[in-house]
């Protein structure tokens, strides 16, 4: 709808803009044009073309004209048609010879106060003989091609007598004659005179400059504006799959640990169950393990959601040291057997100002995207740190499936999972990096993330030193 409309505008515009133009050219040197006739007419009343061509006319007409009218009686028309031709062609030679045009034009100017620069063409139309008062014969007619006359001087409107204007065309001729005699043994001729200036197009857009920017910009904006709304529905539209896929995930994620508990509870109330001690303790366990579970996916969506941690509640440590305690606890509670998770101190020192807290949560969902997102056998974690002038930097780096660039602009998006994971029994919220990324700003520190396909990703964390 959206791109018929603009083709429907944009069609509009250039229809007005179009004939605007035609308009604007119809109406161009109108003024000029006027005055130029005003002046042009007198100096040729008693003459053709410019003052003394009716002398040169005279003299070649009445040389031939009785010849003519012989043979033309006799009907020996070869003969007339070659004789009037080669009559032509030497009155148009002299014609041109002696032209006076350009001092005519000149003059013209000099007298309006024109100061533009012009360029003119003096025309002959056509050329009729009669013999017997009425009654034309034509002599020369333009448009038709002689042979006999010089070809570069034939044009489709005329012989052209003098001047170098190119486009002749009614939107430029000052005079338009046909001068004629009701007598026998006379002549009919017509000719005319067009002026323009030579860069006309370009006059004429100049005088609709105004109106050609406004409607560039109307056109202009109102792709911009269909841009934005376009990118903002985009927008929108990515925001509510994104709803959906995390309240598609979050029924799942709730729903496990929960029917553990379910299942759980069922069975201890399983008289025949509960006689065992050690069936009692390993439900009770499945029962701990689960809640905590489900209280760790609750203060997780409730931390994202109401944006928290904004509260930090800093102490300076030795980063190593909490490294070393997070990644034991860690280790402690991994079921999968293939996971090696390796810690590299290449520190000289690691005093950081940390809310411990949130750091290890956010390591924690850091190393469980390496485990997750992984189908190397032994899927491997490093965890190391070093030391630059002013920073400690922490790495974590595995050896899993790798992310492509687009990817990886977006992993911190809220909700964000990758497309390629919806449809594996991967599960996730889309907030575990959400929340990675919150905590490095909230402790105003930069995070860094290199990875390709295939080849496992490092997630590069740059804390400042406290010295
Ligand atoms: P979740 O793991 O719940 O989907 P996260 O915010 O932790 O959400 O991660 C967002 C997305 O980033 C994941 O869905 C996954 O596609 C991608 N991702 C994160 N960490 C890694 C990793 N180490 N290797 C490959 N892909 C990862």
């Amino acid at each position: 709808m959206a791109v018929i409309a603009f083709v429907v505008l944009a069609s509009v515009q250039f229809f007005l803009l179009f004939n605007m133009y035609r308009m604007e050219d119809e109406h161009y040197y109108a003024i000029e044009k006027q005055k130029l006739h005003d002046v042009y007419e007198p100096v040729i009343r008693n003459d053709k073309l410019y003052p003394g061509a009716v002398q040169i006319i005279d003299k070649h007409v009445y040389k031939y004209i009785d010849t003519l009218g012989m043979l033309y009686e006799r009907k020996q028309f070869r003969a007339f048609d070659t004789l009037r031709q080669l009559m032509c062609d030497s009155m148009f030679a002299e014609l041109r010879a002696k032209s006076c045009g350009d001092s005519l034009v000149q003059d013209m100017k000099k007298q309006l106060g024109i100061t533009d620069s012009l360029q003119y063409c003096l025309l002959i139309g056509n050329i009729d003989f009669a013999f017997e008062a009425r009654k034309y014969i034509p002599v020369y007619t333009r448009g038709h091609k002689y042979p006999l006359i010089n070809p570069a001087i034939q044009d489709r409107s005329g012989i052209r007598i003098s001047g170098v204007l190119k486009d002749i065309n009614g939107k430029n001729t000052i005079s338009s004659l046909v001068v004629s005699s009701p007598l026998a043994r006379s002549y009919k001729m017509d000719f005319a005179l067009h002026i323009d200036t030579p860069d006309r197009v370009w006059g004429v857009i100049k005088k609709m400059m105004r109106v050609f920017m406004l409607s560039l910009f109307s056109i202009f904006s109102v792709l911009v504006i269909f841009y934005i709304t376009f990118r903002n529905w985009l927008k929108q539209k990515k925001l509510a799959d994104m709803q959906t896929d995390f309240i598609n995930n979050i029924t799942h994620e709730f729903h496990t640990p929960l029917s553990a508990i379910m299942v759980a509870n069922k069975s201890l109330q399983n008289e025949k169950l509960t006689e065992k001690k050690e069936n009692v303790s390993s439900l009770t366990g499945v029962i701990g393990r689960q809640s905590d579970r489900l209280k760790k996916l609750i203060g997780q969506v409730i931390d994202v959601s109401v944006g928290r941690m904004v509260k930090l509640n800093k102490t300076t440590l030795s980063l190593n040291d909490l490294l070393e305690d997070v990644l034991l606890d860690y280790r402690l509670n991994i079921s999968d057997s293939s996971v090696q998770l390796d810690f590299e101190n290449h520190t000289t020192y690691d005093q950081v100002a940390v809310d411990v807290f949130y750091f290890t949560t956010m390591l924690q969902n850091i190393i469980d995207n390496g485990i997750k997102y992984n189908n190397s056998a032994p899927k491997m974690i490093t965890v190391s740190t070093t030391n630059t002038d002013e920073h400690v930097l922490l790495s974590i780096k595995d050896n899993g499936i790798g992310m492509s660039d687009a990817i990886t602009r977006r992993i911190f998006d809220k909700f964000y999972r990758a497309p390629n994971w919806k449809k594996e029994p991967i599960q996730g919220l889309g907030l575990g990096l959400h929340y990675a990324r919150q905590c490095v700003e909230a402790h105003n520190w930069k995070l860094d993330v290199k990875s390709k396909p295939g080849e496992g990703s490092e997630f590069i964390i740059f804390i400042p030193c406290q010295h």
